[in-house]
């Protein structure tokens, strides 16, 4: 697939070429129109009376001022027949790795069971892999987020919150530049850095089309996702209209009258997604992994972008306190939960074929609370995770406590004690087995099934780790 030109790609994939089309008729919803409850993705100023610039107290206008600076400082180019954003692919619509799927032993990280089946090509453009890559992804991503408030917590005067921004391009948005996308990324940057917030963002270049309205944004990529359709089942129901979405941690995200006077300007949208009922954006951890697996499941994939031939998965991380944030080894498991839950609840994907499934004759994992990154700042004694779980707006259905009791529906995984652990390739087994500190309980069945796999073929020796 990567063999053809960006042109034949849009050609074969069938979407409404931008440069064939007046860009207006991509930003369907207009002023005024009303939006479907629960579309949080499209937005526009309710009332864009003028804003008055000079009653804006003196740090919004400066505020604005550099955010539209930035805006405004990439060349335009002169129409609209190139220099726009991709039209790229989604994860799961591409190839699977021819090996994709043949047979091979693979073994848990955490108990050492071992297992033969299908094996995995962890890319994200595979229909196969796509959501165990969604998942390891998100994962990562959630960890160093949490890391990163955490770290900014410490460091700085203010409580640091996790915001859910999203950044729209003018519908005629297009640039004299090879690149338009990695050109405008560089703005989104300069914008963060105005507002003083560090975090991760996301390319969407699609949205659900018109039609598809009646549903909100996370019920419609629920039919449009992992549920093994072709492309040419999902394409019409598809509308490029590319955007970003943000996740940052910072303080405060300064409101209503930049955001006016931004788009009266530049005809920018910069919106903070938030509940109708209440004006947090990301309430918890739990809701950070929700926010996370939803803008990756869907985010651009470039294929073939890099050098190598490798794609490009269009999300990145601003920031340097961001870049060197890591999720510690003990949060590992709490935050491995906190994704799991949020990837099945909110996009209705099914992560456990990759899953350790044996039972083990183990409890139910003891998280210490109190050392929990989301949950250190909640003073009083009854601080446990009903108080955590009390901040979640009314309509999550699933709060912190049942993704770590696994309380509800998915309660019997955690009744059977299945381990849940991590399936690896088993020619990587020496990672673990030569680590002095891990004590998987089928550790020797993990050893022999090992030796036999070298045995195999005796050149594995020298390769190990292949
Ligand atoms: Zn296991
Ligand atoms: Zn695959
Ligand atoms: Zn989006």
């Amino acid at each position: 697939m990567s063999d053809y030109s960006a042109e034949e790609r849009r050609a074969l994939r069938n979407v409404t070429d931008p440069a064939t089309e007046s860009p207006n008729l991509h930003r369907t919803t207009g002023l005024g129109q009303q939006q479907p409850a629960g579309a949080s993705e499209e937005w526009l100023p309710e009332d864009v009376d003028d804003v008055d610039v000079d009653a804006m107290d003196d740090d919004d206008r400066e505020l604005s001022e550099e955010i539209i600076e930035a805006i405004e400082r990439p060349k335009q180019a002169p129409s609209f027949s190139k220099g726009y954003l991709p039209v790229c692919d989604l994860p799961g619509f591409g190839d699977a790795y021819p090996d994709c799927g043949d047979d091979m032993v693979h073994f848990c990280e955490d108990c050492g069971h071992t297992s033969a089946f299908g094996r995995t090509c962890r890319r994200s453009e595979c229909p196969r892999c796509a959501p165990a890559w969604a998942r390891n992804t998100a994962k990562t991503i959630t960890g160093k987020l949490i890391a990163l408030r955490s770290m900014l917590d410490a460091r700085r005067e203010t409580h640091q919150r996790f915001h859910h921004l999203m950044f729209s391009p003018s519908a005629d948005w297009t640039l004299e530049n090879s690149d338009p996308l990695k050109r405008t990324v560089k703005v989104i940057k300069q914008i963060l850095s105005a507002y003083g917030v560090e975090g991760v963002w996301f390319y969407h270049p699609y949205r659900g089309d018109d039609s598809e309205r009646e549903l909100d944004d996370r019920g419609f990529w629920k039919q449009i996702l992992g549920k093994g359709l072709d492309w040419d089942d999902v394409k019409d129901r598809l509308e490029y209209a590319p955007h970003f979405h943000v996740i940052v941690v910072g303080h405060h995200i300064e409101g209503s009258d930049v955001t006016k006077r931004v788009y009266e300007e530049t005809d920018w949208i910069l919106h903070r997604i938030h509940r109708d009922n209440s004006s947090i954006s990301i309430p918890d951890d739990y809701a950070l992994a929700r926010a996370v697996s939803y803008c990756l499941s869907h985010t651009g994939v470039r294929m073939g972008y890099h050098d190598n031939g490798r794609n490009s998965n269009e999300y990145q991380y601003i920031g340097d306190t961001l870049r060197e944030a890591q999720i510690l080894d003990k949060y590992d498991p709490y935050v491995t939960k906190l994704v799991r839950r949020a990837s099945v609840d909110t996009l209705g994907l099914s992560y456990n074929d990759f899953d350790c499934r044996v039972e083990r004759e183990v409890g139910p994992r003891v998280i210490d609370m109190d050392s929990l990154p989301g949950f250190a700042s909640k003073g009083d004694d009854d601080r446990d995770l009903d108080a955590a779980a009390s901040t979640s707006t009314a309509d999550q259905e699933v709060g912190v406590d049942d993704v770590l009791e696994g309380s509800d529906q998915d309660d019997t995984a955690f009744e059977l004690r299945e381990c849940t652990g991590t399936m690896s390739r088993i020619s990587t087994a020496h990672r673990v087995l030569d680590d002095p500190e891990w004590d998987g309980e089928f550790a020797d069945d993990l050893r022999d099934a090992y030796e036999e796999w070298l045995l195999d073929d005796p050149g594995r020796e020298d390769r190990r780790g292949g």
